[in-house]
């Protein structure tokens, strides 16, 4: 059996070895060097990043090769439950606390997917009795075909990738696809993208109104229990949504209201998700790297009463100004840098104070100055862009404002 993997990045590697050890041969094919082995190939395992219309994808399928993304391909060998996640925002901190509540209540439980470990690195471990939760990106699940699980979570659906899909409509249709391959659905009741699903097997999580989760007072309610927000370690509205998914997936999955209670009280959130980073001079920094799209950087806001925002990317083509409302009741100065610096500064500098920075360090440096001037307490950094205009990924741009605040400690104390 041979198969030809696009793209040798983790997924693809990942893929590769796992196939390899089932005796299976593989070739490579990247577009830096765009040679197509003329081999007869059983199947091609493509890599999120490669587009379904990349014309290599389009020629192996003509050839009737099927093309099966590197999630199918963990499935073919995985044994236990699948539980997965998908969503706009929130996938990766619905999936940890999924995670970790399983593990602390004591399942045989593997993590991966979109959260940077590929399921191929995993699935030829799991065994009948474990759990894999899986963060799935749209990318992924449009590469999905025999892909089944026993639960998942849409948290929500919001404009994003609006570059390499050709409408929001078909972005959201990736997205809702995955209950049809899911025994039981976990849904936001409160999303209009997704207010066209029904049925039997669904559970629904509102903010606003009673559902299987719902929020009532300073409590979250869900099958069997409540919890308090102020006992739950991550703030935020979206976190409450987070909250929310995470224990109905739970509950489907058969855990006890005091298991998943103690669970997510015990979780305390990932990096670069509106991360508590310090105190300098009385004012507070929150680095929100993850945030790459205007749903993040609107929970983000929504999250404090007032800030000194720092925002601003590599250009995806979204459109900011549905924020303006939020940023003048809210942002009492921004600054903006990257690529979509001077649309960010044109979109809200008739509104808010806005000023246009080089470069990160300066930019801290200027919002902190800002935030001393105008007596407000919070710096928080929510960029709202994807970081490949000036970094190598959200992480490296995460840790780097990070640095740079500690240096104003040094400073300023
Ligand atoms: P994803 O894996 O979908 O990118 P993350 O959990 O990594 O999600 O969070 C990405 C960004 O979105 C962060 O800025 C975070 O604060 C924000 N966020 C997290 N959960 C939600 C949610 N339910 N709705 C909107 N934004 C969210």
């Amino acid at each position: 059996m041979k198969a030809l993997v696009l793209g040798r990045g983790k997924s693809g590697t990942s893929a590769s070895k796992l196939l390899r050890s089932k005796g299976w041969k593989v070739w490579f094919y990247e577009d830096s060097s765009p040679t197509l082995p003329d081999v007869s190939f059983t199947i091609a395992v493509k890599s999120p990043g490669f587009s379904r219309e990349h014309p290599v994808v389009k020629r192996l399928e003509k050839k009737g090769i099927p093309v099966l993304g590197e999630v199918e391909i963990g499935y073919r060998f995985a044994r236990g439950t699948i539980i997965s996640i998908t969503g706009t925002n929130g996938k990766s901190t619905t999936t940890a606390i999924v995670h970790h509540v399983l593990k602390n209540a004591g399942y045989k439980t593997f993590i991966g997917g979109n959260f940077g470990i590929p399921f191929t690195s995993f699935a030829d471990k799991t065994e009948k009795d474990s759990i894999s939760v899986l963060e799935l990106s749209s990318f992924q699940i449009e590469d999905l075909v025999d892909f089944k699980c026993y639960a998942s979570a849409i948290l929500n659906i919001t404009p994003d990738h609006l570059n390499r899909y050709r409408s929001f409509e078909e972005y959201a249709s990736v997205k809702v696809s995955l209950v049809k391959r899911s025994e039981i659905s976990v849904v936001n009741f409160d999303d209009p993208n997704l207010s066209g699903i029904k049925g039997d097997n669904f559970l629904f999580f509102s903010r606003k109104r009673k559902a299987d989760a719902y929020v009532n007072g300073d409590f979250i309610y869900y099958p069997g229990g409540r919890l308090s927000l102020s006992r739950l370690p991550l703030k935020g509205v979206h976190n409450i949504e987070n909250y929310m998914a995470a224990a109905l997936l739970l509950f489907a999955f058969g855990l006890g209201s005091e298991e998943i209670a103690e669970g997510l009280k015990s979780f305390h959130g990932l990096p670069h998700r509106t991360e508590f980073v310090g105190k300098v001079s009385g004012i507070s920094f929150y680095n929100d790297s993850k945030s790459t799209n205007v749903d993040s950087l609107r929970k983000a806001v929504e999250s404090f009463k007032n800030v000194v925002l720092i925002a601003g990317g590599s250009d995806k083509g979204l459109d900011f100004s549905p924020l303006i409302s939020l940023f003048k009741e809210r942002v009492s100065a921004a600054v903006f840098i990257g690529e979509t610096g001077e649309k960010l500064f044109d979109t809200f500098s008739p509104f808010i104070p806005s000023f246009l920075e080089e470069n990160l360090e300066s930019a801290v440096k200027k919002a902190f100055s800002l935030a001393l001037d105008l007596a407000v307490d919070t710096v928080l950094f929510s960029p709202g862009c994807a970081s490949f205009d000036m970094f190598k990924n959200f992480e490296e741009r995460g840790e780097r404002f990070k640095s740079i605040v500690k240096k104003l400690e040094g400073t300023f104390e």
